[in-house]
């Protein structure tokens, strides 16, 4: 009888120590909230502006400006 109550109260310690790790196992992705990836910032070469590269436009050189004028000044 002894040994019964030794074994329920050390298969009750392994049950909430696994519980635990399970829980520190979920975690993680919890505590990350989804917070806005950093933008890649790019400069325009005609005013020196920083700017999203997602906002930023392509020139024919390969360049990226802040605006269809400046991409058209920085080309010629
Ligand atoms: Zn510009």
């Amino acid at each position: 009888m002894k040994y019964l109550l030794v074994l329920a109260i050390v298969l009750i310690a392994v049950w909430l120590w696994r519980n635990n790790r399970r829980a520190e196992k979920q975690q993680p992705p919890v505590a990350k909230p989804p917070l806005a990836s950093p933008q890649d910032m790019v400069r325009c070469p005609v005013c020196s502006v920083h700017l999203p590269r997602t906002d930023a436009l392509p020139g024919p050189d390969g360049r990226l400006y802040c605006c269809q004028e400046h991409r058209l000044r920085g080309a010629s």
